[in-house]
């Protein structure tokens, strides 16, 4: 038996345990074992040998909503984070050694790319880590918030109260972490709304600007209603290169059809856009994705040899790709058991 066909077999058996929580209808027909192997082996094919660490996402997925579980989150905060990084001429890693921050840098201040898990981390990692870059964090203009799960939004009041920047979030996820909060965590400190109320709102492809760079916001619905992927240009030596932030990857809402759909249409759609607009550099909020940690130790081992974060067009779109086909997976596994 081979293994994705176990993991196949495996995604079943843990849907039919729990698909009395399954609330809405299937929009697809004729699903099977086999349809779900197909999409593994798709994705598995576009993943290579360099784009690995996506097929994790081809994993049977829970068909109710994980609660929180804070002492994973404890434990995960608790990992030696790794040491801060430049990535590129004027983009900075600030995480932990789960879920990452990112800096873009321009000469009218400083655009944050996620707040990491709560205040204690953002001062120690974002704050701490923009200094030891030689980056002063009074410059942070904007924070965009890439969706509304505690480990994105936890450090926002912090820096607001600190620094005064302007929060960016989707209108959706504005309003699910107001009204109808996904997750909760004691490790989190409180949305972003609680202390100064809702501030910008981004509809898809809205831009914010600083200095003539430019960070298109795309509206990419799947792993909230609301996730943002931003779209950039950095500089490596001199040279340009586009860059996607992926804006929510996993599937933790449970056997959601409708976010299953959205998620796969969100990616279908950024491959295209990645073709139209040639984006060569694929980054996530999560290092476990992007490996950005092992990255950026290959640009200290070697500043002048080729950036790895340059990963190039078709590559970006094959990311994509395998996190569609596991979406497709996840959908016919759910199908089967409706
Ligand atoms: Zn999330």
């Amino acid at each position: 038996m081979t293994r994705g066909l176990l993991l196949a077999l495996a995604g079943l058996v843990l849907a039919l345990m729990t698909v009395a929580a399954c609330t809405t209808k299937p929009t697809i027909q004729g699903a099977s074992l086999a349809t779900v192997q197909a999409h593994i082996d798709a994705a598995t094919r576009a993943a290579g040998s360099d784009l690995k660490p996506f097929l994790a996402l081809c994993k049977p997925a829970p068909a109710t909503r994980p609660k929180g579980d804070d002492h994973r989150l404890a434990a995960l905060i608790a990992k030696p984070a790794p040491p801060p990084g430049k990535a590129f001429d004027n983009l900075y890693f600030l995480g932990d050694a789960w879920v990452s921050a990112w800096a873009l840098d321009t000469s009218d201040g400083i655009i944050l790319l996620d707040a990491l898990n709560n205040g204690k981390e953002a001062a120690r990692l974002i704050e701490g880590g923009l200094r030891q870059l030689g980056l002063d964090p009074a410059r942070i203009k904007y924070i965009v918030v890439t969706h509304g799960h505690g480990d994105h939004y936890g450090g926002v009041n912090y820096l607001v109260g600190r620094y005064r920047p302007r929060v960016v979030m989707s209108d959706a996820d504005w309003t699910m972490t107001a009204t109808n909060l996904e997750f909760r965590s004691a490790y989190w400190d409180a949305p972003p709304h609680r202390v100064k109320g809702r501030d910008i709102a981004a509809h898809d492809g809205e831009a914010i600007t600083l200095d003539g760079t430019t960070v298109t916001l795309y509206v990419t619905p799947g792993h909230t209603l609301g996730a943002i992927s931003p779209v950039f240009d950095v500089t490596w030596h001199g040279v340009r290169h586009r860059v996607l932030e992926w804006g929510g990857t996993g599937f933790n809402f449970g056997a959601d059809f409708a976010r299953l759909d959205a998620y796969i249409a969100s990616t279908d759609r950024m491959q295209a856009l990645a073709q139209q607009q040639k984006i060569d550099v694929l980054i996530s909020n999560h290092s476990s994705f992007d490996e950005a940690p092992a990255k950026l130790a290959r640009l200290r081992a070697a500043p002048d040899g080729s950036n790895p974060f340059v990963i190039g067009t078709s590559a970006v779109q094959r990311a994509l790709d395998v996190m569609g086909e596991c979406a497709r997976a996840q959908r016919d596994r759910f199908a089967m058991v409706k």
